[in-house]
C-alpha cells in the first residue's frame, strides 16, 4: 500500500505551559484548519508535540506546504514520509526518500518523542547510517558520513505510534497562534509601517480591528482608501477575519488647521487618531492600540513627540516597530506582500494640511494647550460616527468581503 507523504508541523513548546496548553493547541489547530481550506479534505491530529498535517490528495501538498509558512506557532515544518516502528521499515523508507536526491555526503538525525522504544536515538542514527551507506554503495554511489556539514540530512522522529522520515526541515514563521493574544486596535495608514506593524503584532496571537483615516484624493486614483483596504485584505488570512473602520478626515484635519498652531498640526491629527481609535478599541473591548512609529523615522516619531502624542491614549499603545530600522520594515513588507500595496501613490492627507515645518519636540502640555481652542470631545464623537464598517473574511482560500451587519456607530454616543 503506498503511504500519502504528510505534512509535519513543529512548534515551539515554550508557550505551551499547564493549564493553557489545551487552549493554543485548539487555536492552533483551527487556524491550520483555516490557512489550509480550500485544498480539500484536511485531517490535523496532535501526536507528542508535534503536528501531523493530512491531505486528501498528493497534488495538494505543494500548496499546503507554501501556506505553512504563514501559520503562525509553526516553528519549522516538513513533508514527512510516514513508517511503522520497526528499524527494518524505516531504514526502507528512509532509502527511498534519499535515493532520488543528489548528495555525497549524509548524517542521520533520529529523536525519540516515545522513550520505551527498545533502542536509543543513537544506535537507530548508526544502523540506518549503515544501511544507506549499503544501499548506495549495491547502486554503483560513493557517499559518505559527514556528522558536521552534510549535503543532505535525514530525519527520523518516532511518535508514540509512527516513524516519521523526511529530508528537508523548513522554516515556519514562528510566533504564537492566531488569535490567542486578545484583541488590538490597529491604526492603519496605508503606509509600510503600520502594515508591517499590524503584522508583527498578529504574528504574536493579537487579533486586529483596522481603523484607516482618509482626506479628500489630491489626484483622482490617488485615494488611500483602496490602499488600506487591500492591505487588510492581504492581512486576513492570519486571522481569519477583519473589521476595518474607514474614518472620513477631512474635515477634522480642516478644523485643525483653522484652530491650532501649524507647527503641532501633525501631532493634533495624531492625537485625534489615537482617541478616535480608542473609542472604537472600547466598543469591541480591544485591550489597546498599534501604531507604526519607529524611533527617529520622521519628525513625529521624536521620543519627545511620541510623549507628547501618545499622552491621550486611555489603553495601552504599542509600537512594534519603534526598533526597527527602515530596511528591516521593508524587508517584512516584502516578505508578507504588503510592500507592492504600499508602493501605490496615494494620499491619506491633503498637503496643504502639513505644516512647513513640523515641530520636533513637544511636550503633552504644549499639545493641551495647542489643542485648547478645538472642541475634542465633538470631533471625536463626529469622527466615530462618521466611520464605516467593512468586514471581510478569508473563506474557501480567498478573502471575501462580508456584510456588517450592525451600523458602524451603534453606540457612538457612549464611547467618548
Ligand atoms: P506608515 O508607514 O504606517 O504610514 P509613517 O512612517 O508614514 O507610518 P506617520 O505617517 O507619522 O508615519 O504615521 C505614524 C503612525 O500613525 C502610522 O504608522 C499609523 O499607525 C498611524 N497613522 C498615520 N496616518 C494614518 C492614517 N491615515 N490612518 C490610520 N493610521 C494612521
Ligand atoms: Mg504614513
Amino acid at each position: 500500500m503506498e503511504v500519502m507523504p504528510l505534512l509535519l508541523l513543529h512548534y515551539h513548546e515554550m508557550w505551551l505551559k499547564g493549564r493553557n496548553r489545551s487552549f493554543f493547541l485548539h487555536k492552533f489547530v483551527a487556524s491550520i484548519h483555516e490557512q489550509l481550506s480550500g485544498l480539500g479534505r484536511v485531517k490535523v491530529e496532535l501526536e507528542d508535540g508535534r503536528v501531523l498535517v493530512r491531505l486528501q490528495s498528493e497534488q495538494a501538498l505543494p500548496a499546503a506546504a507554501e501556506k505553512a509558512q504563514r501559520i503562525f506557532g509553526v516553528a519549522y515544518y516538513s513533508v514527512a514520509a510516514e513508517a511503522e516502528r520497526d528499524l527494518a521499515t524505516v531504514e526502507q523508507t528512509a532509502w527511498e526518500q534519499l535515493a532520488g536526491q543528489s548528495f555525497r555526503t549524509f548524517a542521520v538525525r533520529v529523536r525519540r518523542a516515545d522513550k520505551t522504544l527498545p533502542f536509543r536515538s543513537h544506535e537507530a542514527e548508526q544502523r540506518l547510517g549503515r544501511t544507506i551507506l549499503d544501499r548506495a554503495a549495491q547502486t554503483g554511489r560513493s557517499i559518505s558520513v559527514d556528522l558536521e556539514n552534510p549535503d543532505l540530512t535525514c530525519y527520523v522522529e518516532f511518535t508514540s505510534r509512527r516513524a516519521l522520515v523526511y529530508t528537508k526541515k523548513l522554516p515556519g514563521p514562528g510566533g504564537m497562534a492566531s488569535n490567542t493574544a486578545g484583541k488590538l486596535v490597529c491604526l492603519l495608514s496605508g503606509g509600510y509601517d503600520s502594515a508591517v506593524a499590524a503584522y508583527k503584532m498578529m504574528k504574536r496571537g493579537a487579533r486586529l480591528i483596522f481603523v484607516h483615516f482618509h482626506g479628500v484624493a489630491a489626484r483622482p486614483g490617488e485615494a488611500s482608501e483602496p490602499v488600506a483596504r487591500e492591505i487588510v485584505r492581504t492581512l486576513v488570512p492570519y486571522q481569519g477575519s477583519a473589521r476595518l473602520y474607514l474614518v472620513p478626515f477631512y474635515e477634522l484635519q480642516r478644523e485643525v488647521v483653522l484652530g491650532a498652531p501649524e507647527g503641532f498640526r501633525i501631532l493634533i491629527y495624531r492625537r485625534l487618531m489615537l482617541r478616535i481609535g480608542a473609542a472604537i478599541a472600547h466598543k469591541h473591548r480591544a485591550l489597546g492600540l498599534v501604531v507604526g512609529d519607529s524611533l527617529g523615522q520622521v519628525a513625529s516619531q521624536t521620543l519627545q513627540n511620541m510623549a507628547a502624542v501618545g499622552a491621550v491614549a486611555r489603553l495601552p499603545l504599542y509600537r512594534p516597530l519603534v526598533g526597527d530600522d527602515k530596511q528591516e520594515i521593508i524587508d517584512v513588507a516584502r516578505r508578507i506582500g504588503t510592500y507592492e500595496i504600499s508602493s501605490e501613490r496615494f494620499t491619506d492627507c491633503c498637503p496643504v494640511f502639513l505644516p512647513r515645518s513640523p515641530r520636533l519636540f513637544a511636550t503633552p502640555e504644549e499639545l493641551d494647550r495647542a489643542e485648547a481652542g478645538l472642541d475634542i470631545p465633538s470631533m471625536v464623537s463626529r469622527g466615530v460616527a462618521s466611520a464605516r464598517r467593512e468586514v471581510y473574511k478569508f473563506v474557501d482560500g480567498r478573502v471575501i468581503e462580508a456584510q456588517s451587519k450592525e451600523p458602524a456607530h451603534s453606540d457612538a454616543g457612549l464611547l467618548v
